[in-house]
């Protein structure tokens, strides 16, 4: 069972999938792959040096993160370069780990911009996560981010309307932690049974 967990910035996602992740579930973090999918010895390595230059790299030899990522910053053609080489390659190894579990284990992937990004078809259930504007922001405050960023984030995301039409699952997280765990179990009993 493959299901797209997804929301808006703050929501509540990353503790959904910790939860989860406690249940049972297989976690695949896409910010990890995306890292890997670069390293010394992939194909995504190779793409990379060749439509960027050894500039990229560091002293070791490595994808140096912060130029690459000042070089697509500034840029977006470079940006659609780097996409096309990070994201097939995302999806192939997230294939490869999806087949080599067996079918009865449930493999969760966070993706904050599923409905943004028209993503559902690839899975097999969808889990949104909703929360009150004033409740995510606050949250994400006591999390030690600045107010006009999370502004700027959520004015650049789906309303939660948008996005609880593509869902299976909609767990709205405007209540406890204890709340949230309890929903997370609901949901659980459900895709797991
Ligand atoms: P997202 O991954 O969607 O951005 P997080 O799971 O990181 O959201 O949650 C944002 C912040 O709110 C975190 O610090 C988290 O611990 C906290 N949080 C999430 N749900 C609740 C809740 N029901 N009650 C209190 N704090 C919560």
């Amino acid at each position: 069972m493959y299901l797209g967990l997804s929301g808006g910035i703050g929501s509540g996602k990353s503790t959904v999938s910790k939860i989860l992740y406690a249940l049972g579930a297989v976690v695949i973090d896409a910010d990890v792959i995306a890292k890997e999918v670069l390293f010394p010895g992939t194909s995504g390595f190779g793409s990379a040096v060749n439509a960027f230059g050894s500039a990229i790299l560091d002293n070791e030899g490595s994808i140096d993160r912060k130029s690459l990522a000042k070089l697509v910053f500034e840029d977006p053609n470079e940006l659609a370069k780097l996409e096309a080489i990070v994201h097939p390659a995302v999806v192939a190894r997230v294939t490869e780990i999806r087949e080599s579990l067996p079918e009865s284990v449930v493999v969760v992937y966070d993706t904050p911009l599923m409905f943004e990004k028209q993503l559902k078809g690839q899975f097999d259930k969808v889990l949104m996560v909703v929360a009150d504007s004033d409740l995510r922001r606050s949250r994400l405050v006591e999390r030690g981010l600045d107010l006009a960023d999370i502004a700027a984030r959520m004015d650049n995301q789906a309303t939660d309307e948008e996005r609880v039409t593509i869902a299976d699952f909609v767990i709205e997280n405007n209540g406890t932690l204890e709340q949230l765990h309890e929903q997370v179990a609901k949901v659980w009993q459900q895709i797991s049974a």
